[in-house]
């Protein structure tokens, strides 16, 4: 298993969706990454994308986070650091150090893969923001 070496071959990225939501819960735990309710029974498990997909995020599992279909639903387009900013301001858990840690991953993905021309530059700005707010969460 490579799961902490996203940069190698790890072929995380061509599970299919269940399993990929499946290794988001196993990676940051079973509770909703925004909002911190445990999820299951009633408070329905969804696939949230860090990049969403309209900004041309991928479908892989270093994009995908684990989110209750209530985060997600309200988070919409929302850009993650935007949208963690967000859940702070209501009292939620979200961890700007666990965002961080993310998006570093989903770049270091993407430097890995290649292509991503539209995710790229937008992960990246993410990871500057986060990086510049970590202090001040
Ligand atoms: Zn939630």
């Amino acid at each position: 298993m490579a799961e902490h070496a996203p940069a190698g071959p790890d072929p995380a990225h061509q599970l299919d969706r269940a399993d990929r939501l499946e290794r988001a819960v196993a990676r940051d735990g079973s509770a909703c990454v925004w909002c911190g309710r445990e999820l299951g029974g009633l408070v329905r498990p969804t696939t949230d994308h860090l990049v969403p997909r309209v900004k041309g995020g991928p479908s892989w599992l270093e994009n995908e986070v684990a989110a209750c279909r209530r985060c997600n639903g309200e988070r919409g387009h929302t850009s993650p650091v935007d949208w963690l900013l967000e859940c702070r301001r209501r009292g939620w858990p979200a961890d700007p150090g666990w965002l961080r840690r993310r998006l570093e991953e989903l770049d270091a993905a993407v430097t890995a893969r290649g292509g991503q021309r539209r995710a790229r530059p937008y992960v990246q700005a993410q990871l500057r923001r986060v990086r510049r707010s970590a202090g001040a969460a």
